[in-house]
């Protein structure tokens, strides 16, 4: 009997019988996250419903020397819930509780399975909102976005997770229960485990801060020839002292996919469009909002919309929010990517993206949240003709060479996970991996929470970055949008 058959033999101490999953066929329902590219069926799947069976769990764990996987809902888009064939994935989809609503301190303590949107659904009509908004926000977990710091469209004004989580409860790759909050003193722990992609621990309770709702919002869409010109406006914007609520440009190749999919009926001959969402006091907003469209106007705009209700804003956003489903009406295949750069080199960095086009026979469409330099460039190819794949997945690796160069990162927002494991080594030294690992190590001696993920391995040396071919599944059934 296998080490892992014997710790399942264990489960039934802890779990009842409908919450342990080691059916082959069930079992296969995990085998990915949203980045199907890369799959692997858990050797057990577990659904807790509280830290003590979650701490329960992990301590078997740690007993057997078995490795453990946390799992939220499964959107992840860099392999981070891959399972282990040899593993338990610990599914925290039971585990769905507000627990407590403090409207006085702006405070709410919920369960990692909570999806992000139920936390804005259960305030709002009190007013508040959880800011950080991931356009997977109706069915991603709370907990897979504190392992992520993911952020979102909202991100450039209000922060990423990691600004709107003030406490953790967490269990140990140990199987202890602690707590970390930002009143700690000493290392900021807190500020350790969020963006960990569950490699320090599981957690288990989240207490988020809750925002007042703005009392107004504008948004305008200005079309430029080209992207030059919407460069500059971001600079010039953000420059004058403006931090919109939203910054997002879209090239040509992205306007002609969205218009294909979705008819949004931006203005003709643009060779760039630019979504600038600002909100805040009604004063505050229409004082920014004149300098922002003078701002547009002088860094070429032709054309300047403005939306004047809530369906006019839909109608703005929509060629935007289906920009990433849009490109499989105009490509075969393609890769999504995330990098991120300073905001001043956006331009330097999308000419010499241009010319990796023609380097490598391929289109890329450029669609991103310009504000914070975090770009999401759609590699474009047919996976019919021979070596357009390689070609593909060489461009994709150079994009991020060029973030890298210019003084940006490998991911803006969707995780290192498996996917970019071996891209580290670009971006830091061994010494630097080193470095890392130590901190690992401080909370996982063993190397059993989430191994493989994040840190290259040899194993992974030769893996491809995940192609994607179509609309992603989520956003196809209405459940999240991509953009
Ligand atoms: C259509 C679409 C749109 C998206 N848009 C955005 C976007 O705008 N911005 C953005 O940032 N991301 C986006 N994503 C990516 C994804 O939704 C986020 O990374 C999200 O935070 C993942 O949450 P999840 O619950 O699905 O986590 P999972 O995919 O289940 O897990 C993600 C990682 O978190 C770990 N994890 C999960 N739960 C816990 C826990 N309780 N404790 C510790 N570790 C845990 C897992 O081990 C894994 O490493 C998008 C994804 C899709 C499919």
């Amino acid at each position: 009997m296998s080490t892992l058959q014997r710790l399942t033999e264990r489960l039934g101490d802890i779990l009842d019988e409908g919450s342990v999953i080691t059916d082959p066929v069930r079992l296969r329902t995990y085998d990915c996250d949203g980045l199907t590219y890369h799959r692997a069926t858990p050797g057990v799947v577990v659904l807790p419903e509280s830290a003590e069976q979650i701490a329960a769990v992990v301590r078997l764990c740690d007993e057997y020397g078995v490795p453990f996987v946390a799992r939220g809902s499964g959107t992840g888009l860099s392999g981070g819930a891959l399972p282990r064939t040899d593993g338990v994935l610990i599914v925290t989809s039971r585990m769905r509780r507000i627990l407590e609503i403090d409207i006085p301190n702006r405070r709410a303590v919920v369960e990692p399975g909570v999806t992000n949107l139920a936390i804005s659904e259960a305030v709002r009509e009190r007013g508040y909102y959880y800011a950080p908004d991931p356009s997977s926000q109706q069915i991603c977990s709370i907990g897979g976005n504190v392992a992520e710091n993911s952020g979102g469209a909202h991100c450039l004004k209000y922060g990423f997770t990691v600004n709107h989580v003030v406490g953790i409860e967490l269990v140990t790759p140990q199987g202890e229960i602690v707590e970390l909050s930002d009143r700690d003193p000493g290392y900021d722990l807190l500020g350790a485990f969020i963006g960990s992609e569950g490699t320090l621990g599981i957690a288990t309770k989240i207490t988020v801060r809750l925002s007042r709702t703005p009392e107004a919002v504008t948004t305008l869409l200005a079309a430029f020839t080209g992207i030059e010109g919407g460069g500059r406006a971001v600079s010039a914007i953000i420059g004058a002292g403006i931090v919109p609520a939203a910054i997002e440009m879209m090239d040509a190749l992205a306007i002609e996919a969205a218009e294909a999919a979705v008819h949004c009926g931006y203005p003709e001959g643009a060779g760039a469009v630019l979504v600038v969402e600002l909100d805040g006091p009604h004063a505050e907003v229409d004082h920014q909002f004149a300098a922002v469209e003078r701002i547009c106007r002088e860094t070429g705009a032709f054309e300047i919309r403005v939306a004047a209700s809530a369906e006019e804003r839909a109608a703005i956003w929509k060629g935007r929010k289906s920009a990433f489903a849009a490109v499989g009406r105009i490509s075969p295949a393609y890769i999504v990517q995330d990098g991120v750069v300073p905001r001043t080199a956006l331009p330097e960095v999308l000419a010499a993206i241009d010319r990796l086009q023609e380097e490598f026979g391929i289109r890329v469409a450029n669609v991103f949240h310009a504000g914070d330099g975090n770009l999401h460039p759609l590699v474009l190819f047919d996976d019919t003709v021979p070596g357009q794949g390689e070609h593909a997945e060489a461009a994709s690796g150079r994009i991020l060479d060029l973030c890298i160069e210019h003084g940006g990162s490998i991911t803006g927002e969707h995780g290192v996970g498996v996917d970019k494991s071996r891209y580290m080594p670009r971006m830091f030294s061994e010494e630097d991996l080193d470095t890392m690992q130590l901190v690992r190590c401080a909370f996982d001696p063993k190397g059993l929470s989430n191994p493989g993920k994040v840190f290259p391995t040899p194993r992974l040396c030769g893996e491809v970055p995940g192609v994607r071919k179509g609309v992603h599944p989520l956003v196809e059934s209405g459940m999240a949008e991509q953009f």
